[in-house]
This record gives C-alpha cells, structure tokens and sequence, in this order.
C-alpha cells in the first residue's frame, strides 16, 4: 500500500532503508525471519541496539527512539522488507511496557536498559500442562518465606527458555480467592538453582520451545511486580501488547513480496490465470488487514492501550501468515520440497516455504488460540456472553 508521507517522514524512510542495506547479515537461507540461531539473532539485536532502534517502540526516557507511531511503522516495514528477522519479542514488546506500567523505579532501571542494547533474552512463563487457553487456572506456587517467595510448579512451550536469561512468571500466591485473584508476576532468573529447562522440537525442525521445571526456586521478593495477586491484570495487559505484535503484518507484507516476485519470474505460474486470482485474493486481505494494524498503531499513538480490536488482528494476522505460506508451498511444487530444494531450481521463497509453513501452523496457537480470541471479540466487542 502507498501511503502518503509527510517530507520528514519519507526522509526518515529513506535513511532506515540505507542503514538496513547496510547493516542487514546476507540472507542466511531458510532460517531468515525466524529466530532459531542464537549467534545470528543475538548480533543482530545487538547492532540494533547500538543504533538505539531495537526497542524501536519505547520512549526515550527509557532507551527507545521515542519514534512516533507513523516512524514505528516505516522502520518496522523497511526491517521486514530488507528480509531482517524482529527482535525476541519477550523482552521488548512483552516485559517492557509491563514494567514501564507497573514496575517499580529500582526493577525498571536494572532491567530496561539491557533490554534496549540487545544485551539479554528473556522468556515468558505463562502457559502450564492444562493451563494455556484456561491460563487462570495455573498452579505453579510462590509461596513468602521471609523476604524471599518459593516457587514450586511447571510451565510448557516457553520459547527461547534456552537462550534466556530471566523468565517472567505467573505464579499463584493465594489459593483462598477466586483464581484470578490469586496470581502474581514474578521476575526469575534463568539460574537460579532449582530450574531446570528441557527442550521440546517442533516440527519445523527447529528447537524454539521448552519445558522448565521449578523445585523450591527461591526469588527475592523485589522481584514481585506490581502488587501480590495483580498478576492478571498485569496478564491480561502484557497480553493485548503480545497480540498486536504478534500479527506480524511487515513480515506478511514481505512474504507477499516474495511470492509475487517468484510467481512474476516463473511463466508457467504467472500466466496462469488460477494462481493470478489467488495472489490477488491474497493481496485484498492483506490490505484490509494492514488498514486494520494502522488504525490500532493509531490508538497506540494517542496513549491509549491497543485494545480488544488486538485480537481481531491476532487472528487475522495469524490467517494471513498461515495463507500465504500455504500459497508459498503450493506454487512452489518440487521446489518446495525440503528432500529436493537444495538442487531444485526455483526462487529461495519456494526453497524455505516449507519450513515456514510448519512453523506457522502454531500461529493460530500462540498468544491464545485464535478460536480464544473470537470468543474475547465476541464478549467485549459484540457485547456476546
Ligand atoms: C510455537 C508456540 C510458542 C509458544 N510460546 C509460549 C511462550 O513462550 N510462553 C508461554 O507461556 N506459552 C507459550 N505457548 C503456549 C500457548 O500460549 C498455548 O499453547 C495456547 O495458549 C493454547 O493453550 P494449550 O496449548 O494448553 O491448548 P488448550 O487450551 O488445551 O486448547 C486446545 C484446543 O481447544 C480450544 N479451546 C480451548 N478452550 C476453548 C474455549 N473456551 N472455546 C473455544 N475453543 C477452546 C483451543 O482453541 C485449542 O484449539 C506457545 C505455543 C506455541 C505453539
């Protein structure tokens, strides 16, 4: 979509696209775009740090660019369309506009700036054996003991668990109230003893996910954030930001490129009048869905949160990548094929489609099952419920 900038704003366009021409690694094959290399992604947000853009939405006060919405939107389409993966997310668009909201001076000096410079991973202790979409009924303890909380339980699928240095963690501090009552957000670092992290491999062949186990973890209690059982509230507030980010509507606008510029250089598919229409139905969503993302940037940019709309585009985004990686591997026939792409000719979209197409079958699963995310819009937006 072409839209209409300001001088000043295409200036800023301009001096993004030029430093990621300069700065973006050479496409490092499949993986580009999907964080599994810790050497790769870590450099690269610590370059990013180094220009003071990787936490590209914070204020300056805190280490960000104090961009403005407009300027978050350029960079964050100039990143996706030079190919570069986003930073972990856990840190940047999860932990920081927590502790921005309810941390206190002490907890936000000693662990916003690292985030900023790209220095550490952090990791997202929600979901439990029989607690993601029921996420209120955790059981993972804290319980006080003197100026420490003991933290007993199991949490599942925490990504980059194995990279990260600290985990934020929803722990139940009082089973006397109703749950959601009983939840605080706790700070835990990655070593302390008694955590123990095992991986689980996802069918894209990657290892993003693990388990951790926690036996008598003790964590000082400065590192509680917010009050004791505000852990939902601070849940629920983490989660509308988890879910705007998580859209990935840059990266479906660059796949979408990708596959228009394979189809364009393959005439077999771009004279066939079957996948035209399909790039088109494609091309038609995806514009309803970058309106649908500027008009919640926009709320963003007035100082209002991003709202239960966050999950409309959560399940629209998440459809998004799921179609167009479908298209990928389908148009891409042999060359798609994992056992055959390495000397089959064919554009490197169709080489890594498949890959991509297995990770993204979660996308309709993480940050809340898309099937959650209707019944929320249901509720809050239609008054359903
Ligand atoms: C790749 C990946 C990465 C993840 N990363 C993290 C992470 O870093 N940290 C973390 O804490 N969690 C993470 N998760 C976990 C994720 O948040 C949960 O998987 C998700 O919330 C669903 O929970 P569940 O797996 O327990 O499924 P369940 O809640 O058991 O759901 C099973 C099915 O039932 C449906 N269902 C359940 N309840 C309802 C209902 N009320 N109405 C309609 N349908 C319903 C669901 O939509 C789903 O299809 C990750 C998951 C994946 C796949």
């Amino acid at each position: 979509m072409d839209l209409d900038f300001s001088p000043e704003d295409q200036a800023f366009r301009e001096e993004v696209r030029a430093w990621m021409r300069a700065n973006v690694p050479p496409k490092a094959g499949p993986e580009i775009g999907l964080p599994s290399h810790l050497e790769t992604q870590a450099a690269w947000e610590r370059k990013l740090g180094k220009q003071g853009w990787l936490a590209y939405n914070w204020p300056t006060e805190y280490g960000g660019p104090g961009w403005t919405a407009t300027q978050r939107y350029i960079f964050d389409t100039e990143r996706a369309a030079a190919g570069a993966p986003v930073g972990s997310p856990f840190g940047l668009a999860m932990l920081g506009p927590v502790l921005m909201s309810f941390g206190t001076p002490e907890q936000k000096a000693r662990y916003l700036p690292p985030i900023a410079a790209g220095e550490v991973f952090w990791c997202q202790g929600y979901s439990e054996p029989g607690s993601g979409s029921d996420l209120a009924s955790l059981k993972t303890t804290a319980v006080r003991d003197g100026d420490h909380y003991v933290v007993n339980g199991q949490k599942i699928w925490t990504t980059q668990a194995h990279w990260a240095s600290y985990i934020f963690c929803l722990c139940r501090t009082n089973t006397e109230v109703p749950k959601q009552q009983g939840i605080s957000f706790l700070l835990i670092d990655m070593k302390t003893p008694g955590l123990e992290i095992r991986p689980i491999m996802t069918i894209d062949g990657h290892h993003h996910l693990n388990e951790i186990f926690l036996s008598d973890v003790r964590v000082p209690a400065e590192n509680l954030v917010g009050k004791e059982g505000q852990g939902w509230t601070i849940a629920k507030f983490l989660l509308t930001h988890e879910r705007t980010a998580i859209a990935g509507v840059s990266d479906s606008l660059y796949q979408m490129d990708e596959l228009r510029s394979a189809v364009a250089s393959d005439p077999s598919l771009a004279e066939d009048p079957l996948v035209r229409r399909r790039l088109a139905a494609l091309e038609v969503d995806l514009m309803a869905l970058e309106y649908t993302n500027l008009r919640t940037l926009d709320r963003v940019a007035k100082g209002q949160p991003p709202g239960p709309e966050s999950s409309g585009l959560k399940v629209k985004g998440a459809e998004m990548q799921q179609a167009i990686s479908e298209a990928q591997v389908e148009l891409g026939g042999l060359s798609a094929l994992p056992w055959m792409s390495d000397d089959a000719a064919g554009h490197d979209v169709f080489r890594s489609a498949t890959q991509r197409y297995n990770f993204l079958r979660a996308s309709s699963i993480y940050g809340g099952t898309n099937e959650i995310q209707k019944n929320v819009l249901a509720k809050l937006l239609l008054g359903a419920g």
